[in-house]
């Protein structure tokens, strides 16, 4: 005989419960009326992150009926950007989405819910998230925050950055002025390059003014919109720091454990569709203002592979360091390192070469 209770649990077990006779209250039970706020790190003007939120607060409506509600505010209405963390893990708001290497100064271990220099590519990032444990790795950690972190949106490999002068060798690293966050800055700190932490409006007239000597944000689609390149003039790739970065959905732990499992589910999915809507927003909008930049005089470069092999090697030295001290950092850093090993095993055979072999083949 199966206990009244165990049937409100799920909404499947409600389903269930309706066609056998059982009485309503089970149901209602099962799909409150809930009112969340989820404050965002990210300004409305980068649409396709912002516009990640959104994708996930209509989504979570569809999917319970209209009966879970969650109302999206953009960085500074609520909380700065930078911050939107702390919001969930102390109660002012219920959730919010975010990048959670923006917290790696309360503990490194954050960065790799994100990205860290020589990371996993987006694929790879889902890969180790949803089906390689990284998804229990994380919020095993993030526990400690009182936060329940799922998958909520990815960039694609980013762009180095933008340069004013050249770089051809690692001697042109040093005491060079960079405008870049995070493990990566510590990783070219070691090179030599003098790392900055610099807010997105802001980066323009320090580029301008020759503050500061170059800066990395994300790629060709947001770039443009801050006008990057009528100040730097040589668009650097691939940004190495950040080969998939995805972002989260930061959830208060007491208020996801108090969701009925049917909302659970709606969050999860929810997450996971703003994940898939992001990245294809990027793919489709990146190649046009790539043509856009390149036509109004942006130099395209790739790093050299003796500086790209120098900072690879500084990053496996970085994570040496702070895994010695940190078991957290260690414990996540370990999982990712050795999914990283195969998924590129397998990836150099039959990814890789279609790939190489398409770029060469569809050029027009
Ligand atoms: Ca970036």
């Amino acid at each position: 005989m199966i206990k009244r209770r165990q049937f409100a649990a799920t909404a499947a077990g409600a389903a269930a419960g309706m066609a056998a006779g059982f009485p309503a209250p089970a149901i209602a039970q099962s799909a409150p009326e809930i009112k969340w706020r989820l404050t965002s790190s990210f300004p409305k003007s980068l649409d396709t992150i912002y516009g990640a939120a959104e994708a996930l607060a209509k989504q979570v409506a569809e999917l319970t009926d209209g009966k879970f509600q969650i109302q999206v505010f953009a960085a500074g209405e609520i909380v700065p950007g930078l911050q939107a963390a702390d919001a969930v893990s102390n109660g002012t708001v219920e959730c919010c989405h975010t990048a959670s290497y923006y917290y790696f100064g309360k503990d490194p271990t954050f960065a790799f819910g994100t990205a860290v220099p020589f990371g996993l590519n987006c694929r790879q990032v889902n890969a180790w998230n949803y089906n390689g444990g990284g998804i229990e790795l994380l919020n095993e950690f993030y526990k400690k925050f009182n936060i329940y972190g799922l998958p909520a949106g990815n960039t694609g490999a980013q762009m180095g950055g933008w340069f004013r002068k050249e770089i051809k060798t690692i001697e042109d690293l040093k005491g060079l002025k960079m405008r870049i966050a995070g493990l990566g800055g510590q990783v070219l700190a070691k090179l030599g390059v003098v790392p900055q932490q610099i807010a997105g409006g802001d980066i323009y007239p320090a580029l301008e003014k020759g503050t500061i000597d170059a800066a990395e944000w994300v790629g060709p689609y947001d770039d443009e919109k801050l006008g990057f390149n009528k100040v730097a003039q040589y668009y650097y790739y691939p940004g190495w720091w950040e080969g998939g970065p995805m972002l989260h959905l930061f959830v208060n732990l007491e208020k996801w454990n108090g969701l009925p499992k049917s909302y659970q589910a709606a969050l999860f999915n929810a997450a996971a569709y703003a994940n898939h809507w992001m990245m294809a927003k990027y793919d489709t909008q990146n190649p046009q203002a790539l043509k856009r930049l390149v036509a109004a005089g942006a130099q395209l470069r790739p790093f050299p592979t003796e500086v790209m092999q120098a900072c690879y090697n500084a990053a496996k030295e970085l994570y040496a360091e702070i895994a010695a001290k940190n078991a957290d950092f260690k414990k996540i850093h370990d999982s990712m390192m050795a999914f990283r090993g195969d998924a590129y095993l397998w990836w150099q055979v039959s990814e890789l070469t279609f790939d190489a072999f398409q770029v060469r083949a569809t050029r027009g």
